[in-house]
């Protein structure tokens, strides 16, 4: 129903729960999103689906529309790219192995920077399984919280520029398909792909490579990012205008584990109402 849809702002669509790296359950994320006066929300935990049916009931609970979403990991040369995916099926198998792919790989990862952590400070493999929910999407952070309850370090932020920093000694890194790969997942899930924090520290990609993403249906970027800098984001917004694509804003909030708050950029409505349009994989959960 193309120019029906009932959702309202303010929207933020890229949040994450314990299912990933949050520090909270889906419920609570959504809790601290309409308590920031959210109206519309995305849930898109790294390389999972888990946490969309425990949030979708407490967004509609609170009154808000609520878009199922994920963050794909993906990998250009040394640096990884992330992908947000909006209103995918999370059945399509193509996606669902890649993702189960990307889940192994990112445990095994763990434990090998466990290992090399091991030889150097105090910490145990237990120590990091006792900061990952069930079934979450392992990451560094994981490993930092386990750094911070060990007395090793003071924060998410200490663990990452130090220890944790790729280019120190433990580091690791994790399989995730190439970026092209990744959008041509997620438009066969007919999820809408928005690359997150396309003009952070690392910078831009490659123009080619961006081109190439755009050919395989990449839907446009997350320019409202607090990591996008400039000059990056201007010449994103430029393209975005020049190609018409899809712009949003958001907070990527990760409960206590990042200063992000919700809210602290949003999307606009029309563009909300462009990624609901543009999906053939899902539908928005309206309250
Ligand atoms: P990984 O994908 O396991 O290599 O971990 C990267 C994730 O850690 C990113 O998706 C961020 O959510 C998070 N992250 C990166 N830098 C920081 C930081 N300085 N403080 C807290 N979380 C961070
Ligand atoms: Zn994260
Ligand atoms: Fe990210
Ligand atoms: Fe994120």
């Amino acid at each position: 129903m193309p120019g029906t849809h009932r959702f309202e702002g303010p929207s933020d669509l890229h949040l994450h729960s314990a299912y990933s790296d949050g520090t909270q359950p889906p419920a609570e994320v959504m809790a601290s999103a309409h308590a920031h006066g959210l109206r519309t929300v995305a849930l898109t935990d790294h390389d999972t689906t888990s946490g969309w049916a425990e949030a979708a009931e407490a967004a509609a609970s609170l009154g808000m529309t609520f878009l199922p979403g994920m963050e794909l990991s993906a990998r250009h040369e040394w640096r990884s790219v992330h992908v947000l995916a909006y209103l995918l099926d999370p059945d399509a198998p193509a996606l669902r192995a890649e993702t189960t792919r990307i889940r192994s790989s990112r445990l095994d990862r763990a434990r090998l920077m466990a290992d090399r952590i091991a030889r150097d400070y105090d910490l145990l493999w237990d120590d990091i399984l006792a900061q990952t929910g069930d079934g979450a999407t392992v990451g560094r952070p994981h490993i930092a919280d386990a750094l911070v309850a060990r007395g090793l370090v003071r924060d998410r932020a200490e663990a990452f520029s130090g220890i944790l920093s790729p280019g120190g000694d433990y580091y690791v890194a994790l399989y995730a398909p190439d970026p092209v790969t990744a959008v041509e997942l997620v438009v066969g899930a007919g999820g809408v792909p928005v690359i997150a924090h396309p003009a952070g520290r690392a910078g831009l990609l490659p123009a080619k490579l961006l081109g190439r993403m755009l050919d395989a249906g990449l839907a446009g970027f997350e320019l409202g990012h607090r990591e996008n800098r400039e000059p990056g984001l201007s010449r994103l917004r430029e393209l975005a205008r020049t190609r018409n694509l899809i712009v949003t804003g958001s907070s990527d909030y990760h409960g206590l584990g990042k200063p992000n708050q919700p809210g602290e950029h949003t999307t606009d409505d029309a563009m909300v109402a462009r990624i609901v349009e543009r999906a053939t994989g899902n539908a928005p959960v309206y309250p």
